[in-house]
């Protein structure tokens, strides 16, 4: 996939003149708002359901004002959270008639939505998918009521099934379920019986977390009180192989450390955007948006949010324009983490270096490792090297780039 992809534009009235082409990005939304914090969260989101309207009254200016970058149209739309699905469907077709308003999204383009189960019913599953959401992405995190009740899930396994099964009735292009492993005591038994239990409903796509204590969480501060005892990474690690194991096994190819579609068009059309730094837009509190080479970010309170949309000011917290070295950095870190890896000429036009020359140490003890894929043009990790991943990345971004000297650029 290229790193930016380009659709091309319809030829100027067939005046013979010729076809340019235009960049195509993703628009994000972040609707702030979940009936109860999980006890693992760091997302920013609120439990004060009574705010709605008057966000979502915000947020339609946020997005009545902003600029459509020129030349620039968006395939994907990501409504996430928070718990998208606390919305009613009305207010959902309001985002999504502000947006069309604004922005110029493509007929074919990917309409995701983040839900729970304990929020959804069969009626309003029905009511999303007339309105043109055709991608859900449903937060299961667990099969087992014991691990639903550890993450501080306010749903049962029995509500992730019926949750799934009405999705299914109403006839999703795309369904995707997250589960969470690593939990503490799970062994590999456990774990596929979770991941059983999820493929059984045959999901087109499946993301599966490890489990991260966040500073700041409940579960993190329980952690420090020895409350109970987490998995040895080792184990962790396990897991994670396993899980690629389990998954190929069952239809599922990794196309990131994460993520997991039966079929590439199954993948997430909208993160591929984040790890492949195609430009996208970010609404609502929290939401940062890029636009290479700036990249930018709204203030993280909905109070705060609200009183700037009132008032006309800007919601931008602040900005960054991330420069080359920087960008080299983040191609790398997000390049890696995906199965196809790296696309060396890409690289190679985007950052003007000679990427063999640049990294070739760290490529050979990388293949010593068994940790490198054996292939010409791209520069992608084994099932083993992901698992290393974060030690990966430090490897190659060691790497000085503002002393690379002059013969190792292109
Ligand atoms: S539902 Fe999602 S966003 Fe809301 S608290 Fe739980 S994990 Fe966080």
């Amino acid at each position: 996939m290229p790193l930016n992809p380009t659709v091309p534009r319809p030829p100027d009235g067939g005046h013979g003149s010729v076809p340019t082409v235009r960049e195509v990005g993703g628009i994000y939304i972040h609707v702030p708002f979940c009936v109860r914090k999980c006890l693992y969260c760091d997302f920013y989101s609120e439990i004060d359901r009574s705010r709605i309207p008057d966000y979502l009254d915000a947020l339609d200016q946020e997005i009545r004002c902003a600029d459509p970058p020129a030349g620039l149209i968006f395939d994907t739309l990501y409504i996430g959270g928070g718990t998208p699905s606390v919305l009613a469907s009305n207010q959902v077709n309001r985002i999504m008639a502000t947006v069309r308003e604004r922005f110029e999204l493509c007929p074919d383009a990917e309409i995701t939505l983040e839900a729970n189960p304990g929020t959804l019913t069969e009626k309003g599953l029905r009511a999303l998918r007339r309105l043109g959401v055709n991608r859900l992405n449903i937060g299961v995190q667990s099969f087992s009521d014991k691990g639903l009740r550890f993450l501080g899930r306010v749903h049962s396994a029995e509500d992730a099934r019926t949750s799934v099964r009405w999705a299914q009735d109403a006839g999703y292009d795309s369904i995707g379920l997250d589960l969470i492993y690593g939990l503490p005591g799970q062994s590999a038994a456990d774990w596929i019986a979770d991941m059983t239990a999820a493929v059984t409903l045959a999901p087109h796509h499946l993301s599966c977390y490890m489990l991260t204590y966040e500073p700041g969480t409940p579960l993190s501060r329980l952690l420090e009180k020895r409350t109970f005892k987490p998995l040895s990474e080792s184990r962790v690690g396990t897991l994670f192989q396993t899980t690629i194991r389990f998954l190929a096994d069952h239809g599922y190819t990794q196309y990131e450390v994460s993520n997991f579609a039966r079929s590439s068009d199954k993948q997430s059309r909208h993160n591929r955007k984040y790890w492949s730094m195609a430009p996208y837009l970010g609404f609502g509190p929290s939401a940062h948006s890029f636009m290479p080479p700036e990249r930018w970010w709204n203030v993280g309170s909905i109070g705060r949010y609200m009183e700037l949309t009132a008032t006309g000011q800007p919601v931008v917290d602040a900005k960054e324009v991330v420069d080359r070295e920087g960008q080299i950095i983040e191609g790398l870190y997000l390049g890696l983490r995906q199965t196809d890896g790296i696309r060396i000429p890409d690289f190679e036009n985007r950052f003007e270096l000679r990427f063999k020359e640049v990294f070739g140490e760290v490529l050979a003890t990388l293949r010593k490792k068994k940790w490198l894929q054996d292939a010409a043009d791209r520069c992608a990790l084994t099932p083993l090297g992901l698992r290393f991943l974060d030690s990966v990345t430090s490897m190659f971004v060691s790497r000085d780039f503002s002393g690379i000297p002059t013969s190792e650029r292109r």
